[in-house]
């Protein structure tokens, strides 16, 4: 029997790869699902209605680099490419992406031409960052905050009004903690290597590139020759975690609902038990854990406190949701993605994006604000109520947007400690964990969110590498 711990993404995709691989094989793979809630997608949840859908969680899925074609031949396979919606690179939702500086919305410069112009609220073109890279020194460091190294290669304006924000848009995070190698692992090595980005550049166009060995589907091929700049899916991303769970269940995987697990008790290197709080157990040979770190802590902590504790050390934030709906003809907002607030700027909220530019079929005007993040109990305490966030969210619209309308629907959802944070450090202590399962014989991988990248592509892309290293485990 093989075990899977939480039906969100990493769980679910597991599950497809456990079974892909088993249908390769001759083994006879008994699988088992279990999941706390009574819904599997984790924070893919959607509001659907005639008029708007309001995602609560994620809404837009990259299409490019290894993780991204790779989702897209899972989306293929499920059948799911004829509910697709791309947004190709000359849509406004791919090149209209804004930033809120001192009061005013900027559009952040989009193609290589605006590279040479001076554009608000930078001072100077953003070809003088290149420059600025080629005269600075450089550091030798294990690791570094993303904004130290920006700040260092590029300036401190490209720190503060590009990498910031994007931080925020990412993982709701302080750019000043987040670590360089978490979206800049291959230039920080420039920096290392050879002192700096444009050498390392330079450098690297004169060595052969390795191709990846991942065949394309036609809806990945499709992708890269239309340009998708992002996705999503029509009528909500939910359809997404609805048809792997479907797929799952299908191929006679057992998937529980309104079971959550509170103690995992590791017997020996073929055998563990999953324990509920009502006495109920559950026997595997291995356990493929995508529940977040810090959960999957508590579980271990009796027999393994030194894991736990380690697990424990990866941080997460809670992020404050709030979805609008004006049901009016005229559109409320200019076509854009949406914008971003720099945390300079100290706002209350990290960003809103435009919904009904971004997903197809709205009516009206869709948007959806985000708020606190890493910043969210200084801003709004303990104990913030959906009503307080409301507030906050429709107060930013007015000021920010010159929307004195009331909202004709919304929703607002507090998701707690939704988004880990990938600080200083934490590749290391992701290496030293699964070093510590390794040496321990502990019969269990960790896929999700938690450990090899926060977004969903880098989260179904974990789930196949953690099933094809330990393909031994099935049956
Ligand atoms: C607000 C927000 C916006 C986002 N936007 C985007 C985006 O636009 N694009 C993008 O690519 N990514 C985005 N992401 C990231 C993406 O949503 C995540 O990468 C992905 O959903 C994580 O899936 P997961 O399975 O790792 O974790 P989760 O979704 O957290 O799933 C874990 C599951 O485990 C269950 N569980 C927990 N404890 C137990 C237990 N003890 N026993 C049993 N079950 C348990 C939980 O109930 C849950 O269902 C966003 C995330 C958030 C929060």
């Amino acid at each position: 029997m093989t075990a899977i711990l939480g039906g969100g993404l990493g769980g679910l995709s597991t599950g497809y790869y456990l079974l892909k691989n088993n249908m390769n094989s001759n083994n006879n793979l008994k699988l088992f699902l279990l999941e706390a809630t009574n819904y599997c997608g984790g924070w893919i949840k959607s509001i659907r209605t005639k008029d708007y859908v309001f995602e609560q969680g994620p809404r837009t899925i990259r299409p490019k680099g290894l993780t991204g074609l790779n989702t897209l031949n899972m989306m293929q396979d499920l059948g799911l490419s004829e509910h697709i919606a791309p947004i190709k690179s000359d849509h406004p939702a791919a090149n209209i992406r804004m930033i809120y500086v001192r009061n005013n919305l900027h559009t952040l410069p989009s193609n290589l031409m605006s590279v040479f112009t001076k554009s608000q609220p930078f001072s100077k073109p953003l070809i003088y960052a290149l420059f600025n890279d080629i005269k600075s020194p450089y550091k030798i460091l294990p690791d570094d905050s993303i904004y130290n190294f920006v700040e260092r290669r590029f300036g401190k304006e490209i720190a503060d009004y590009a990498i910031s924000p994007m931080i925020c848009g990412i993982c709701a995070g302080d750019a000043k903690e987040i670590s360089v190698k978490f979206l800049m692992k291959t230039l920080f090595e420039y920096e290392q290597n050879h002192g700096g980005v444009i050498k390392g550049l330079f450098k690297s166009f004169l060595k052969p590139k390795s191709d990846t060995d991942l065949d394309l589907s036609e809806l990945a091929k499709k992708a890269q020759e239309e340009k998708w700049n992002v996705y999503t899916i029509k009528g909500g991303l939910e359809t997404f975690p609805d048809t792997l769970q479907n797929h799952l269940i299908e191929n006679n995987v057992n998937v529980s609902l309104n079971t959550k697990v509170n103690e995992i008790e590791f017997v020996d290197s073929s055998s563990v038990v999953l324990k509920q709080a009502n006495g109920e157990t559950h026997t595997a040979n291995h356990v493929y854990s995508s529940i977040p770190a810090y959960a999957l802590a508590n579980l271990v902590k009796k027999q393994h406190p030194r894991l736990a504790q380690t697990l424990s050390d990866i941080p997460f934030v809670t992020v404050g949701i709030v979805n609008l709906y004006f049901d009016k003809d005229e559109p409320l907002i200019q076509p854009a993605f949406g914008f971003l607030v720099p945390p300079i700027e100290n706002s209350p909220i990290l960003g809103v994006v435009f919904d009904s530019c971004c997903i197809p079929d709205q009516k009206g005007t869709v948007l959806t604000v985000m708020l606190g993040g890493k910043w969210y109990k200084e801003k709004f305490g303990e104990n913030a109520t959906e009503k307080m966030l409301l507030e906050v969210a429709l107060k930013e619209i007015v000021k920010i947007l010159d929307i004195k309308i009331d909202p004709t629907a919304y929703h607002v959802n507090i998701l707690k400690q939704c988004i880990p944070q990938y600080v200083i450090g934490h590749y290391e202590r992701v290496a030293k964990i699964r070093e510590y399962i390794a040496s321990n014989n502990l019969p269990i991988s960790l896929v999700g969110c938690s450990y090899d990248g926060v977004g969903i592509n880098d989260v179904i892309y974990s789930a196949k590498q953690q099933v094809e290293e330990n393909p031994c485990l099935q049956g």
